[in-house]
């Protein structure tokens, strides 16, 4: 039940209703209540004011009739009586010593009178008092005389006025009911504004939501052209953008598994095709064994190897692989790489350099990127004549350190620069397998230079050589990666 109010609630119409009409009907409530409030408050002061006139000049006459003492003088008590019927209602005068000297119900004649205001009043206050049940409005006035030889006036007795004013209230009972049948036409109203209001609010977007539908279906996923608002147009463009982006990264994931099934699958043919060969002819010399079988080794390590790249590459793609960063020392970093690399490059002929700079600490993940220079310098060695050079040169400034691989190879072709970091790219597929490529070693080297927040830029002249200049900040600040 709560759970269907507040699904009902997270609509937009409904949200529009409840907004229309709590914005007609607040404002109503609240200027209602002003107006009653007020109304009360005005004729309660009027007829007060009036009160208070009619017994101030009673109460003068009180004074010059010596009434308080003597209440034999019937003309004074014919004004109170007046009075009394002109208010509809009770007149009572007490002395200083509150003991009543008129009383125009004479019910209390004679008596001590003890009321809160006739108390305060005989200190020398005006007061008024409403009963709202009854509609009656109670004023006390002291009745005072001026001190003989003095400006200071004492306060000799008080007088009360009683007197009905039901109109008062009967007049608000009106103005209530009005107000109250203002209040259902002003809801009726806002319910019937507000719920088209919200649904006209709302259409655009559940015609967005048929054409979301219409876009996905089954396993399809088409372009979408929702309309009406601004932000639904920025959405459906979004919506497109996104389908896109994810259409080309399925395609290249496709293109990733059959490129990845058919580079494993042709080492394994090639042993196949050997060993079949060898079974085939029975007796076959044995230099032929030995020669198939060097080349079944070959084919071996060509598996090897691309599950090695793939397994290095794989672990790098994870998203939120997090880098193992400490100071490396790069220097003492690329001596041991070419520690390794030199007994290859002495084989092929090839003369690997390195030029320091200056000394270098920074903040990497070592094994990551000592690949990233490796695949460089193997490249350099393994596209390149014998006789040839490999020269890689180190430097920094506060900011960066640079890692420079030039070599004398053959070089690629400018057609080929944009391609050569994508994953199973190789220039020339024949030659590159004949030397051992997977095409994945410059994809792996551009993923650890990215992690590493740095950049890898490619130069080359075809049959002159290939410069690799890569550049990385001394420090790692995690979350840059683009
Ligand atoms: P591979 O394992 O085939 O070497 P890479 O991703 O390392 O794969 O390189 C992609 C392709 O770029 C290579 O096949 C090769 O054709 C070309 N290439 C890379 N480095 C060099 C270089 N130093 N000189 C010439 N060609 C290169």
């Amino acid at each position: 039940m709560i759970n269907s109010i507040s699904k009902a609630f997270a609509r937009l119409n409904v949200k529009v209703l409840v907004l229309v009409c709590l914005s007609a009907i607040i404002p109503t409530i609240i200027i209602s209540v002003v107006i009653d409030i007020t109304y009360l408050n005005r004729s309660i002061q009027s007829e007060c004011e009036n009160l208070y006139t009619k017994s101030e000049v009673l109460s003068k006459q009180i004074i010059t009739s010596g009434y308080l003492d003597d209440q034999s003088d019937v003309t004074m008590e014919t004004r109170l009586d007046e009075l009394a019927q002109l208010i509809d209602g009770r007149v009572i005068l007490v002395t200083s010593s509150l003991r009543v000297v008129y009383d125009s119900y004479s019910l209390v004649k004679g008596k001590i009178f003890l009321w809160e205001n006739v108390t305060k009043s005989a200190a020398g206050e005006e007061l008024a008092h409403y009963d709202s049940e009854g509609g009656i409005i109670t004023t006390t006035i002291p009745v005072t005389v001026y001190e003989e030889g003095s400006d200071e006036t004492k306060v000799v007795g008080v007088l009360l006025a009683s007197g009905t004013y039901t109109y008062i209230k009967d007049n608000l009972d009106h103005l209530i009911a009005i107000e109250a049948i203002l209040l259902l036409m002003i809801t009726v109203l806002s319910i019937v504004v507000g719920s088209i209001v919200g649904s006209s609010f709302s259409l655009p977007i559940r015609e967005a939501s048929k054409q979301f539908d219409r876009g996905i279906k089954g396993d399809e996923i088409g372009e979408i052209d929702a309309t009406g608002y601004e932000e639904i147009e920025g959405l459906s463009h979004r919506f497109n953008t996104y389908v896109s982006k994810m259409e080309t990264i399925d395609k290249s994931r496709q293109e990733f598994v059959s490129n990845v099934s058919h580079e494993l699958k042709t080492p394994l043919a090639s042993m196949k095709v050997l060993a079949d060969s060898l079974v085939g002819m029975g007796d076959a010399p044995i230099e032929l064994y030995q020669e198939f079988m060097n080349d079944i080794t070959n084919e071996i390590d060509r598996e090897t190897g691309i599950i090695e790249d793939l397994l290095a590459m794989v672990r790098m793609d994870k998203s939120g692989v997090s880098l193992n960063i400490k100071t490396v020392n790069i220097n003492e970093l690329t001596e041991q790489i070419l520690k390794r690399l030199r007994p290859i490059a002495e084989k092929a002929q090839i003369e690997l350099v390195l030029e320091s700079f200056r000394p270098i600490n920074a903040e990497v993940d070592e094994v990551k990127l000592s690949l990233a220079i490796s695949n460089l310098i193997e490249n350099g060695i393994k596209y390149n004549n014998p006789g040839g050079y490999v020269h890689i040169s180190l430097n920094s400034d506060h900011q960066y350190f640079y890692i420079k691989v030039e070599d004398s190879g053959m070089g690629i072709p400018k057609e080929s620069l944009d391609m050569i970091f994508e994953r199973f790219y190789r220039v020339d597929k024949s030659h590159s397998r004949e030397i051992g490529g997977t095409g994945l070693g410059l994809a792996i080297t551009h993923m650890a230079v990215i992690m590493h927040n740095g950049e890898i830029m490619v130069d080359s002249i075809v049959d002159e050589g290939t410069t690799f200049d890569v550049r990385i900040p001394l420090t790692h600040i995690e979350g840059e990666r683009s």
